[in-house]
């Protein structure tokens, strides 16, 4: 009789575990593909663009803003699990005086926000929201991927082209002299298969780092509506994958949310002291200055 007990209570137990193993498994499993570049050279690429992106955008140079996004960032990255880790990255989080809602992140680690993408926000999260999938393809190494996909090339010559397509874009507002559309291209745009990769991994950043995926979604929503007659150039880069804002909330559902972040209450300061700055100028408008 009693062993009988104890065997009841024993797989009653079991089955707790198996339940409790089954729903934190639903999460999605994401790998990391075959990349042909190393990652050193992820760095030195993102870097040698990252340092003509800071000298042909106007930058915002605000400390509370950059303190807010830096730690939105650092929370991001500690928060990336072991197995995506990648040592020798260098993340970097700046913020670059222009309207559009955009962003972008460079190969090994440098990310750019627009500031009209941190008015656009109405949370942390929202914006969190943005960096983690920006930080996810960093960390998945989509750029180079895509980029060693395409064609073969001199690694010299290509930096001087990432600089064309994201300040060139599709739009036609070429900013840096002599830049070609180029190979660049494929840092900034990606497929639709690789943006399914950052929405997911990038819900599940956010849940370990405190914040709350669904937001995310959100935030993708607002960028759609607020991207006027041309369409945003943000999802032109990050293409909708299909079912977006669904597929980010049913991943959202299989995800805890560890703790909380906290970066409410500065987030809040930092964006009714961007609506007090004189507004900050499109790109064409910088085009055409620098044209001039
Ligand atoms: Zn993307």
């Amino acid at each position: 009789m009693r062993m009988t007990r104890t065997v009841r209570c024993g797989s009653a137990s079991v089955i707790a575990i198996l339940l409790a193993s089954a729903s934190l498994s639903a999460q999605t499993k994401i790998a990391l593909r075959q990349n042909s570049f190393k990652p050193s050279q992820d760095v030195q690429l993102g870097r040698q663009a990252a340092a003509e992106v800071r000298q042909q955008l106007p930058m915002l140079n605000d400390g509370p803003t950059e303190a807010l996004v830096e730690k939105i960032g650092r929370r991001l990255v500690a928060s990336v699990p072991g197995r995506f880790a990648q040592p020798a990255f260098r993340y970097s989080f700046d913020v670059v005086n222009l309207r559009e809602i955009n962003a972008f992140a460079l190969p090994g680690g440098p990310m750019f926000l627009h500031r009209g993408m941190l008015q656009a926000a109405r949370t942390d999260d929202e914006v969190a929201g943005v960096m983690a999938h920006e930080l996810s393809h960093v960390v998945l190494r989509h750029g180079t991927l895509q980029a060693a996909k395409a064609q073969k090339f001199q690694l010299g010559a290509l930096a001087g082209q990432i600089i064309g397509s994201i300040v060139g874009g599709t739009k036609g507002a070429v900013i840096a002299q002599g830049s070609q559309i180029g190979l660049g291209t494929y840092f900034l745009k990606y497929s639709r298969e690789y943006e399914r990769e950052a929405d997911l991994l990038g819900a599940q950043i956010m849940a370990r780092a405190g914040y709350e995926p669904r937001q995310m979604a959100n935030m993708f929503r607002t960028i759609q509506q607020q991207g006027g007659n041309s369409g945003p150039e943000f999802l032109s880069d990050h293409p909708d994958p299909g079912n977006r804002y669904d597929a980010i909330i049913r991943e959202a559902k299989s995800l805890k949310i560890a703790g909380a972040a906290n970066t409410g209450p500065a987030f809040d300061s930092v964006h009714s002291r961007l609506a007090r700055m004189p507004p900050a100028p499109t790109s064409q408008q910088v085009a055409s200055t620098r044209q001039r």
